[in-house]
């Protein structure tokens, strides 16, 4: 029987202005906890990463949203 691994490095609420009808939307992302995936919201802004996140606006679906702020949240210790 296989175990759900559900290693989250880090995790972040993404506050997104969609660009079409100014509906904020709240993202949590978490980063698993792979080589290339961010632990900061430094690195979280600077890596491509970021990039390649899925967007749609929750009122309208616009895919194009302002990034309004980003929070690092704390992350629960996986249990041994
Ligand atoms: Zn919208």
């Amino acid at each position: 029987m296989f175990a759900e691994v559900s290693t989250v490095r880090a995790r972040f609420t993404m506050r997104l202005r969609c660009h079409n009808c100014h509906h904020t939307t709240l993202r949590t992302i978490e980063s698993p906890d792979l080589e290339d995936a961010p632990c900061t919201v430094e690195e979280l802004l600077e890596s491509a990463w970021l990039q390649r996140q899925n967007f749609s606006c929750s009122q309208c679906e616009t895919p194009v949203a302002t990034l309004v702020s980003v929070k690092q949240e704390e992350t629960v210790p996986a249990a041994a």
